[in-house]
């Protein structure tokens, strides 16, 4: 059991984190994890398959996994991928195209590239064994210091904070931290009083993990924290600052962001009888290393394209330069799909399908530009809007 609430992370003083405070916080800083684990008892979510699970493994899959994807999600894939990789070292003997297969539709791909990577570095660095320290498991490819302090404390008991988007707004609320929270500044002084409300029991961590992550998830939610309803008591009902001073929905405070950018771009669905033409994304792209129709480069959007394209045009927006299609013989001319938008986290981008028939296959001679058959479809990772078209379309069928 180690204690590592107070590591070189941890770079503001306790001096700092007196002045950030007002007085009459310091009492609830002594008894807010008791209250979190009582309210737990009563309230937190049980019966999660990766709950109560030792195995670093398991607990590291599964909260990469709850990034960014709702739990009834997880619920259903976690089980699946476990099954298909049950250990640190079968997940880092896959290839990637399998890893990101699995991963297929559970979006913000980069987690899968690094699952894989961060199995292959726990092998090769640390015989398969994952570290208990959070400081060497940041280190790990994908782990940021929130994960690092989960899998920490979950698997091994470790005191070490969590400071994921729910506890920031939780923290922000019942300590009434008004600076945007993006700020470095106001970021390093949560991650200390994160660090100061941990129980002093190390064998309390996984429950008291747990516990917050429930309750930011479930009670002290961004739209309807439950002391906005008569539904429940909150617990912290008459310490939370947010509470008292009317200020629940207005904390934590945001940086005003600017409209995401949006984007063009035209794709290219080129199919000869039963086979699709693929392209394979590179690795540090949008939707990196899945498969997807050749696309344009992505231009500032200016409305929808109006006019048409020929086929010989569109080869040279979406093909590497050096393959010339010119002997390709279409079957039917050049046709206008569906345009189809897709939001990003920071960005739109509408893609314009354009769907073209050939005689036959043509060998491109680049093992990132395969002709796949339809029936193999389905085990390719494809990014979701392309795999709803392809679903659209009738050329791919969940489970073929
Ligand atoms: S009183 Fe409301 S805002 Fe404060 S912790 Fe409870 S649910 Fe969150």
């Amino acid at each position: 059991m180690q204690d590592l609430q107070n590591t070189n992370q941890a770079n503001s003083s306790g001096a700092a984190l007196n002045l950030f405070l007002p007085a009459m916080s310091k009492a609830l800083i002594t008894s807010f994890s008791k209250k979190l684990i009582a309210w737990h008892g009563l309230h937190g979510r049980a019966g999660l398959p990766w709950q109560n699970n030792l195995d670093p493994y398991a607990v590291w899959v599964s909260e990469i996994m709850l990034q960014q994807t709702q739990v009834a999600t997880v619920l259903e894939r976690y089980p699946r991928f476990m099954k298909r990789f049950p250990t640190v070292k079968q997940l880092a003997a896959a290839s990637m195209d399998e890893v990101m297969a699995e991963w297929a539709g559970l979006g913000y791909y980069s987690r899968a590239r690094n699952l894989h990577a961060c199995a292959v570095q726990v092998v090769e660095r640390f015989a398969g064994k994952f570290p208990n320290d959070p400081v060497l498991l940041e280190q790990l490819k994908g782990i940021g210091r929130s994960t690092a302090g989960a899998i920490a404390a979950f698997a091994f008991h470790v005191r070490a904070p969590i400071l994921d988007a729910n506890v920031k707004r939780v923290l922000a609320r019942i300590f009434a931290i008004e600076d945007p929270i993006e700020e470095k500044a106001v970021n390093d002084r949560l991650w200390n009083l994160a660090g100061e409300l941990l129980p002093s029991q190390a064998k309390d961590m996984p429950t008291y993990t747990q516990a917050l992550m429930d309750f930011g998830a479930t009670w002290c939610t961004s739209r309807g924290p439950v002391c906005l309803s008569n539904n429940h008591q909150c617990p912290f009902s008459k310490d939370c600052q947010a509470n008292l001073s009317d200020q629940v929905l207005i904390l934590p405070r945001k940086r005003i962001k600017a409209k995401s950018p949006e984007f063009n771009c035209d794709m290219l669905l080129m199919r000869s009888g039963n086979w699709v033409l693929l392209q394979k994304r590179p690795s540090k792209a949008i939707w990196g290393g899945l498969w997807s129709l050749p696309e344009s480069s992505w231009s500032a959007r200016a409305g929808a394209r109006t006019n048409d394209l020929q086929s010989q045009e569109l080869f040279a927006l979406t093909l590497p330069d050096s393959l010339a299609p010119q002997s390709l013989k279409t079957t039917e001319p050049l046709k206008r799909g569906p345009q189809i938008k897709h939001v990003f986290t920071h960005r739109r981008l509408w893609m314009q399908i354009w769907e073209l028939s050939v005689a036959k296959p043509i060998e491109w001679g680049d093992a990132d530009l395969q002709w796949v058959s339809l029936r193999q479809l389905g085990q390719y990772g494809l990014p979701q809007p392309i795999k709803v078209l392809l679903q659209g379309l009738s050329l791919i069928r969940d489970g073929v």
